[in-house]
């Protein structure tokens, strides 16, 4: 956690911009309460790094401590990192890998992701869990906190690849860099591009060369990677680091 990540609520008194004046007061219990505790070992007198979700980043003073809780006099100050120029679009991936790629993708600057089935998507994977706003939120939370940002990721789920790609995706994608990662074109990806891009993640057996059609017919360029396979969790971190080094 290289970042406290606050929210409205964890201010009990004034809000976190407060009153003119007064300092604003959080209040941390549970998880980030543990973690202060534990990893960063904070006393009265400390500061660490917090930020406000969907605000700024600033410095939080430890006023006190106790067996349950830690209060921080917080000062924010700075804006978060830029977002990437990205819209992702990462068929499903199973469960496991989902949690995953999703804290990488938040650390990388993903902002807005589309989560979309595909042939090779297994159905089960739509049943899981993880797909529960509140858990991909958490998700999303670590990778914040990871990454020291505090703009959260709007995720969006669509169970039916057809309707998505000829509807909806012309719309997101317009006046964007359009790219769909995959192994079988001799296009490699291009490199740090200043381009506003939208770019489709396959899942872990591939897009179908159906799928890839009718994304080519939406304006998608197939870009590869080099000869190697690459697991989404691996590709999408390479991907970024190509298309926004740096960013
Ligand atoms: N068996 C599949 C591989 C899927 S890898 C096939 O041969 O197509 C899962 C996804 O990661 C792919 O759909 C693609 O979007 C991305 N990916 C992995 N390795 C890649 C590479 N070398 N070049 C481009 N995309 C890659």
């Amino acid at each position: 956690m290289n970042l406290i990540l606050l929210e409205p609520g964890d201010f009990p008194e004034a809000g976190p911009s407060g009153e003119a004046g007064a300092p604003a007061v959080a209040t941390l219990r549970e998880r980030r309460f543990q973690h202060i505790a534990e990893v960063h070992r904070a006393n009265v007198g400390d500061t660490l790094k917090v930020g406000l979700l969907d605000g700024q980043i600033g410095e939080g003073l430890v006023v006190e401590r106790s067996d349950t809780h830690i209060t921080l006099e917080v000062s924010l100050h700075r804006a978060p990192p830029p977002p990437l120029p990205l819209t992702l679009i990462l068929a499903l991936p199973r469960p496991k890998m989902l949690k995953r790629t999703i804290q990488h993708a938040t650390a990388l600057g993903v902002k807005k992701l589309y989560l979309i089935n595909a042939y090779r998507v297994e159905k089960s994977y739509w049943q899981s869990p993880w797909l529960a706003e509140g858990k991909l939120r958490e998700q999303c939370v670590l990778g914040l906190e990871q990454a020291v940002d505090t703009a959260m990721p709007q995720i969006e789920l669509r169970k039916r690849f057809k309707p998505f790609v000829e509807d909806e995706l012309p719309e997101i994608a317009a006046g964007s860099r359009k790219l769909v990662a995959h192994p079988v074109t001799d296009t490699p990806c291009p490199v740090d591009i200043p381009d506003q891009t939208t770019l489709a993640v396959g899942p872990e057996g591939g897009f179908i060369p159906y799928e890839v059609e009718r994304l080519q017919e939406a304006g998608f360029e197939s870009v590869h990677l080099g000869p190697r396979i690459l697991r989404v969790e691996t590709a999408l971190p390479v991907l970024l680091a190509r298309l926004f080094p740096g960013r």
